[in-house]
């Protein structure tokens, strides 16, 4: 069985070099006699795991020291709750509503705290990122929160808001280490592992030191405690120890690629060849305003929701997977992550124009 090319938006494509080591190492890794499945999250081998995935992901991102690293269970969506219960100190934050994820994250910060959205693009179905130089940031905000790569409609924040001083807080699951980040501009990055870097079910995220507290709001659980998770290492109860080893592998091969700065030329090749055919396809069209296209996820459709299903199918007839766009928003959606190769692409285009010849 060969494998497909897959553009699923998440879970999602991971590099084959990686997969084929951990299937290597499945029943017996390094010589320990069992999986790392099976294994002790507090014996050495795992120990070192653990350890060198954080150096590697502190070495591609450039984390500065005082930033911690942690390893979360609860996917992303966890993280909706406990960024307002551990940063909020006045009980209010600011969030600019950029799609759905966003829009659940402030959704969810409403049970803890006073929340203003100071920026939406949910007018135009959030197919733009608003102008965020000059917003009207509230005078005790704890932290501005964004998604910064939107997963669903396909858009991407190519440009930080001005935060006036507060702690940007980003969700940027569908875009974690596509490209270099310069961590200081963040008070708080997290995301889910599960779109561009391993197996579901682990958030990673990398806060500012000052910005974990003792003091967080009343009733919050030990597990949802940022201080609790970064006073143990990641270790106060058993992590998702797999996911971890995953991960790792990951970040050992982005740094055999050539790291982030290399990752975003690759990405951005891709994308550049979706979109340049996009823009001149009679057929197809974007859904999105070209100046904040995502690198990462591409959507696009048809006009004609038969026809966009008749694409899908005979897409993945064609071994061309998951090109169906989230059900909330339909048409077609191609996440060409770190893993897609460059062949992925140029087989999606090569199938898009036959689709174009043979039905327009
Ligand atoms: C997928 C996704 C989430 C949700 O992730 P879960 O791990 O399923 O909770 C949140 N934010 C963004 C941007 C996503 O793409």
């Amino acid at each position: 069985m060969s494998r497909v090319y897959n553009f699923s938006a998440g879970p999602a494509v991971l590099p084959e070099e990686v997969l084929r080591e951990a299937a290597e190492e499945m029943t017996d890794y390094k010589g320990t006699g069992m999986s790392v499945m099976e294994m002790s999250h507090r014996s050495k081998p795992f120990q070192e795991i653990l350890e060198t995935a954080e150096a590697d992901i502190r070495e591609l991102m450039g984390i500065p020291d005082n930033y911690k690293v942690l390893f979360l269970q609860g996917g992303a969506s966890t993280q909706f709750a406990m960024i307002p219960m551990n940063l909020m100190k006045n009980g209010v934050a600011d969030y600019i509503v950029t799609g759905q994820f966003a829009k659940k994250a402030c959704k969810e910060a409403q049970k803890y705290g006073k929340i203003h959205v100071v920026a939406s693009s949910e007018d135009k179905t959030f197919s733009y990122i608003p102008d965020c130089s000059d917003l009207p940031i509230s005078e005790d905000a704890d932290y501005v929160y964004i998604c910064e790569n939107n997963t669903i409609y396909g858009t991407k924040f190519k440009e930080l808001p001005n935060t006036k001083g507060k702690p940007l807080v980003a969700d940027v699951s569908s875009c974690f280490l596509s490209e270099p980040v310069d961590v200081e501009k963040y008070g708080l990055i997290y995301g889910g592992v599960q779109k561009n870097v391993g197996p579901a079910g682990m958030a990673i995220v990398i806060i500012r030191e000052d910005l974990i507290r003792e003091d967080v709001l009343a009733g919050t659980p030990t597990m949802l405690t940022y201080k609790i998770h970064a006073d143990a290492g990641s270790l106060y109860n058993t992590p998702p120890a797999y996911s971890i080893y995953m991960c790792g592998k990951v970040f050992r091969w982005l740094k055999r690629q050539g790291g982030l700065a290399a990752m975003k030329e690759h990405n951005e090749k891709k994308a550049k060849i979706l979109y340049d055919y996009l823009d001149e396809s009679k057929m197809f069209r974007s859904t999105v305003d070209p100046k904040d296209r995502s690198v990462m996820n591409v959507t696009f459709v048809t006009g004609d929701e038969s026809l966009d299903a008749k694409f899908v199918k005979e897409a993945k007839e064609a071994g061309l997977e998951s090109l169906k766009g989230h059900r909330s928003v339909g048409g077609m959606r191609a996440s060409i992550y770190n893993a897609m190769p460059v062949a992925g692409v140029e087989a999606l285009v090569a199938f898009m124009r036959k689709f174009e010849e043979e039905n327009l």
